[in-house]
């Protein structure tokens, strides 16, 4: 792949904003990748704050949906029959904890897993 912007030369990345071929001189690495010098610098830095933004809020909310989830869970064992309620909520929160704990794994962990 050749640069998007000086067609002679060999590209070195990505631009992460308009996914054009970089070479060394009109790449700058923000981050978690490439970005157009001049072009998409700011777009690029942008984006990574959204995406780490996004992780940040997720993973402490998962966190404490497993817990307490678990916990309801537990309670609600222990209480049967009257606790069959406490048991159905809180294996709800548990796998909607589980899940939102899985997703996020599998997102951070794929950049530069190649690298
Ligand atoms: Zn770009
Ligand atoms: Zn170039």
């Amino acid at each position: 792949m050749r640069c998007f912007y000086h067609s002679d030369v060999e590209a070195v990345g990505v631009c992460k904003n308009c996914h054009r071929g970089l070479c060394r001189a009109c790449a700058v690495e923000i981050t978690n990748g490439l970005a157009c010098r001049d072009r998409c610098e700011k777009e690029v830095v942008a984006l990574d704050r959204i995406i780490r933004r996004g992780r940040a809020a997720s993973g402490p909310a998962a966190v404490l949906f497993t817990g307490v989830g678990a916990i309801f869970v537990i309670f609600g064992l222990l209480t049967l029959p009257s606790g069959l309620l406490v048991l159905v909520v809180g294996g709800f929160m548990l796998a909607f904890g589980a899940l939102q704990l899985l997703s996020g794994r599998s997102k951070s962990s794929s950049p530069g897993a190649s690298a």
